[in-house]
């Protein structure tokens, strides 16, 4: 088949079309650019880099968009795949001219195997560390590599759990709240699958790292992404529709939860003290 756009020989398809290298790069970009443009997106941007294929081809598309970005990684210190996942993050960087900025789980005294739930835990620290590096380093947002199976899963997952108070996060866009210390978040690959984000990463040879996190077979989520991109498989476009709806949804639900000030660091809580602060024992006596 050759692009839908020109005569070169097409290397990626998308919803039933053809695409160049050339016309996918500026396909994937475009879909990048609807969120930044939709929200007016101005100003320095933190994008969390994981070293997988998705958070690496934001980097590129945003990078290649002329935004003004500080890529940082989190190093949650599980042994091989925390490395290798660094390693991959310090590359992009290298070749994209950037310095990467680094935290260490450690330096909080937190170790993610000591703990019944790594995942849990896991997606809680990182939620508060990737906020307080983009608050402390005067960034309005911070941006990370979700993409539409991302959402559709995640959206499903707390369906299926009765977790409707988890129902938020469905959006390209969370707006920010000053007075919490809070940045807003952004999802620009909100309407790319992850076969696109893979396409994206191998048609522009990013080396993103192989290597599973040993907790992921655990993850609930696999099963259910399995399902809904065999779904699209057979429906194509159920997931943008899906992820549209959840939007939707969650817009119509009350937007102000109550949120404290944690008593100890002063970044968001929904009670007196954060769940971070509790989890790295700051807690105790107080
Ligand atoms: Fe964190 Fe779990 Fe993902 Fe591993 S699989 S990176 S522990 S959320
Ligand atoms: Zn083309
Ligand atoms: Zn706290």
């Amino acid at each position: 088949m050759t692009c839908h756009y020109c005569n070169e020989e097409a290397v990626a398809y998308s919803y039933g079309k053809g695409y160049c290298r050339e016309h996918f790069n500026m396909y994937f970009r475009g879909k990048v650019r609807s969120v930044i443009d939709k929200f007016q997106i101005k100003g320095k941007i933190a994008v969390a880099l994981s070293g997988g294929k998705d958070s690496l081809a934001l980097f590129h598309a945003l990078h290649f968009l002329k935004m003004d970005l500080i890529p940082f990684y989190i190093n949650l210190g599980i042994p091989s795949y925390s490395p290798a996942s660094e390693k991959a993050c310090e590359k992009i960087c290298h070749d994209l001219g950037y310095t990467l900025q680094k935290i260490d789980l450690a330096d909080y005294g937190i170790s993610l195997e000591e703990h019944e739930k790594p995942c849990s835990v896991c997606g809680t620290v990182k939620r508060y560390l990737m906020n307080r590096f983009a608050h402390e380093n005067g960034c309005k947002y911070v941006a990370t590599g979700h993409n539409l199976s991302d959402i559709v899963t995640f959206a499903l997952h707390n369906l299926a759990n009765a977790n409707i108070m988890n129902f938020r996060g469905n959006r390209p866009f969370l707006p920010g709240r000053e007075e919490y210390n809070m940045v807003a978040k952004i999802k620009p690959l909100f309407y790319l699958t992850d076969k696109e984000c893979m396409n994206y990463t191998s048609i522009n040879n990013l080396e993103y790292v192989k290597e599973k996190c040993p907790f992921s077979r655990e993850a609930p989520t696999l099963k259910i992404k399995k399902w809904v991109h065999a779904m699209e498989e057979e429906m194509p476009g159920m997931m943008l529709n899906m992820a549209k709806s959840f939007w939707r949804l969650e817009e119509k639900m009350d937007d102000e939860i109550k949120l404290n000030r944690c008593s100890i660091c002063g970044y968001p809580s929904y009670g007196r003290i954060c769940k971070f602060c509790r989890i790295a024992g700051r807690s105790k006596g107080k």
